[in-house]
């Protein structure tokens, strides 16, 4: 049977490949380096907790090129959190950790866009994070690297540059919960797919973006993306 209209299924360029990479969910990791977790008022390490986005929230990067990304409505403090994100290409519940190398299909540098303000109010009310975490555009990401090209990621440096002024730089093996521990613990909780976007977490150093600013950040060994801050949507 055929549908009654046609949606589109966000995607992600893949290194090497004329194939992209179809999106099917996107889970993001909450602080998940304690710099960050101090900065957002907590210490120590917990056990991993996870939000979701919608997949259509990909906002794809060129390579080499600049996305733009509206100002968001509803918020008047949008941060920017640079975080690895890890591409799932393998099907599996219960994974062990020595396991979980193999559901990783490659690596891509992405921002977890937030709107502070709404999260802030959300938490402090012990409310659902979405209109704070998971908007429209929230997640822009640049070309995934498949894994076998991305050796020494566990180490590689991690960092954003705000019109220039560089706001985060840190590396990944400050993560509390690293790549393996974080995928055995999500996948106790929910079978991954292929197609579902991992976003780790992001260092200290979040801060505001305005319309008008341009975001530079990479993560050594996967490339750089630049995502400009457009005006605030019309519609
Ligand atoms: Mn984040």
């Amino acid at each position: 049977m055929s549908h009654l209209f046609e949606l589109p299924v966000a995607a992600v360029p893949v290194a090497g490949n004329d194939k992209t990479f179809p999106v099917r969910r996107i889970y993001c990791v909450g602080r998940n380096y304690v710099e960050h977790a101090q900065e957002m008022g907590f210490t120590g390490r917990e056990p991993p907790f996870f939000f979701a986005k919608p997949a259509d929230a990909i906002v794809n990067v060129p390579p080499g090129g600049t996305a733009t990304i509206p100002y968001p409505p509803g918020s008047s403090n949008v941060h920017h959190e640079i975080e690895l994100v890890v591409a799932i290409g393998k099907r599996g519940a219960n994974i062990a950790e020595e396991d979980a190398a193999q559901y990783i299909f490659g690596y891509a540098v992405g921002i977890d866009m937030t709107r502070r303000d709404l999260q802030m109010e959300l938490r402090k009310a012990g409310r659902p994070w979405e209109l704070g975490k998971a908007y429209d555009q929230s997640a822009p990401i640049g070309t995934i690297v498949p894994a076998v090209q991305a050796s020494g990621i566990e180490k590689a440096r991690i960092w954003i540059a705000v019109n220039g002024e560089k706001r985060q730089d840190s590396t990944i093996d400050k993560l509390i919960w690293n790549v393996p521990e974080t995928i055995a613990y999500l996948s106790r909780y929910f079978e991954l797919h292929p197609g579902d976007l991992i976003y780790t977490g992001t260092p200290a150093g979040v801060g505001a973006v305005v319309a008008g600013d341009e975001m530079h950040g990479g993560v050594d060994g996967l490339g750089e993306i630049r995502v400009k801050v457009g005006a605030a949507d019309a519609a």
